[in-house]
């Protein structure tokens, strides 16, 4: 039986070990400190290096049904422990139970539909002189490293694919958010070989030594764009592969039939989804002037009606900023439009004194184009709401960003849904709905939003190596001596 409450340690070689040094993780409902973990020596890095480069050896060299047969097992594992992870994903991250519970089973569904992915020899060319063939050929050791706002389910991105690939991987949680995953490692400690799986935990420092670290041949990043940039610097060292899904800046563009009470909900939702800490969050909501109004008051009459809470209350819709550095950070928000003079729709009002990190749902109402809150990314639940009347010049607008992670477009017309649609720069444009994922749909960012994507077999190619095998069969090759 797995104890969720304490007892955190690191699976380095297919061992739970600890450090000489620990770091407080804190539940930012209450700002209590819950448990002390791991602070991961750079001795340490290396011993899970060794172990992974030594597992890859056999690993990379099992079939895929092999390897998809371990992660069904890894699925049933993360589901027969769902209730604790879940409560511990509450207490660390804030997320009420139904923010836990997509990322627990749907992390199984991941891993569960990611077994059934395959990548095929490609035979391009088999003549009477010549059979040439591509195939995908496993990287080796790949480091992962995850952010706070889905510690699990983007974790579950990494691991997946790379296991899948023939890769071995050592998984680095947040400093913010490290329970849930070294749970992970003891969940699947004795499903998965030695070596094959590790999570090493510690702080930022602790990532700087897996992107420089020359047994690692590729960096799996979710973080900040400016984090992703130390990364691609750090791993040009060793020519690292590296995967980045970086911060995002996404518009939505509402037309002007559509039914403001009834989108209302769902527009709440793209914006405010675990609190807005989300890199995919409606973050500039572009709204036809003609509904504008009772668009604006539509979606302040059910941000009213939501509660803003301690996650592990079961009325709560929305918990708490996960950190102490994030919650400062989107006060700045809040500040700036004031003394810009912005006007706040709803919310606004930030009670310091309270038990967490509360932060009231915020509209922001037709702010400028150039203010801070349209530009850049607070990762919080403070949203600017933006008026337009031409079609050209929304989409000018809402390109005029240095992300372009995603996009959604929102209207009856479906025609002009998919023209205006068509037209954006993200990676992914949602029509009519939104924060749909799979793991056969690539994921990934544009512009300063990430290089390369996630999921799909685009995603999982991006854990091999490309080999062309090329044998020339009628080569003059002299008679055989032996
Ligand atoms: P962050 O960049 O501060 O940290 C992410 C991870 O990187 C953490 O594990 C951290 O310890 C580590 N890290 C920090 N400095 C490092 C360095 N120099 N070298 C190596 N590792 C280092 O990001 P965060 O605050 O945890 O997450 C929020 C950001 O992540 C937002 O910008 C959000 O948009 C983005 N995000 C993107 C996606 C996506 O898929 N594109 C998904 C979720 C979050």
């Amino acid at each position: 039986m797995i104890d969720f409450d304490r007892d955190y340690r690191m699976l380095i070689g297919g061992k739970l070990v600890g450090s000489t040094q620990t770091l407080p993780a804190f539940n930012p409902a209450t700002r209590a400190e819950i448990a002390r973990v791991p602070d991961a020596t750079k001795e340490q890095l290396d011993e899970a290096v060794a172990a992974a480069a030594q597992a890859f050896r056999s690993w990379s060299k099992t079939s895929w049904e092999q390897r998809a047969a371990v992660l069904e097992k890894m699925a049933a594992a993360l589901e027969a422990n769902a209730e604790g992870l879940c409560r511990l994903l509450i207490r660390e991250q804030g997320k009420p139970l139904a923010g836990a519970q997509v990322e627990v089973f749907g992390g199984a569904a991941w891993l569960r539909e990611t077994a059934k992915q395959r990548l095929h020899d490609e035979v391009v060319e088999d003549g009477p002189e010549r059979r040439v063939v591509t195939r995908f050929s496993p990287l080796g050791v790949v480091g992962a490293i995850v952010p706070w706002n889905f510690p699990v389910m983007l974790a579950m991105w990494k691991i997946a694919p790379a296991l899948m690939a023939g890769d071995t991987i050592i998984v680095k949680p947040s400093p913010f958010t490290p329970l849930s995953t070294l749970k992970l490692g003891e969940i699947w400690k004795d499903i998965v070989p030695p070596g094959v799986f590790s999570v090493v935990s510690g702080g930022d420092e602790l990532g700087k030594w897996m992107t420089a670290h020359p047994g690692i041949a590729k960096i799996a990043f979710t973080g900040h764009t400016e984090t992703g940039k130390h990364v691609m610097r750090s791993a040009a060292g060793t020519l690292k592969r590296i995967t980045l899904e970086l911060g995002g800046n996404d518009p939505a563009i509402v037309l002007p039939d559509v039914d403001p009470k009834a989108i209302a909900p769902q527009l709440f939702w793209a914006a405010f989804q675990n609190n807005a800490q989300f890199c995919n969050a409606t973050k500039r909501l572009y709204v036809h002037e003609d509904v504008y109004d009772a668009v604006l008051a539509a979606l302040v009459e059910f941000i009213k009606a939501q509660k803003v809470g301690d996650g592990s209350e079961p009325d709560t819709v929305l918990g708490p900023i996960q950190n102490l550095p994030q919650y400062e950070k989107v006060i700045g928000f809040f500040e700036d439009c004031r003394r810009d003079g912005h006007r706040f729709a709803v919310g606004g009002e930030i009670d310091r004194a309270a038990k967490g990190w509360f932060i009231p749902v915020t509209l922001v109402d037709d702010p400028p184009d150039d203010s801070r809150i349209v530009v850049e990314e607070p990762f919080g639940p403070i949203l600017p709401v933006l008026k337009w009347k031409d079609e050209a010049d929304v989409i000018r607008r809402a390109n005029d960003s240095v992300y372009g992670l995603g996009a959604s477009v929102w209207g009856k017309d479906l025609d002009a849904v998919q023209r205006i649609g068509s037209q954006l720069e993200a990676g992914t444009v949602w029509l009519n709905e939104i924060h749909q994922y799979s793991p056969h749909q690539a994921f990934g960012g544009h512009k300063q939003s990430g290089i390369g994507c996630e999921n799909s077999l685009h995603g999982l190619m991006e854990y091999t190596n490309w080999q062309t095998i090329t044998l020339h069969k009628k080569a003059a090759l002299g008679p055989a001596t032996a």
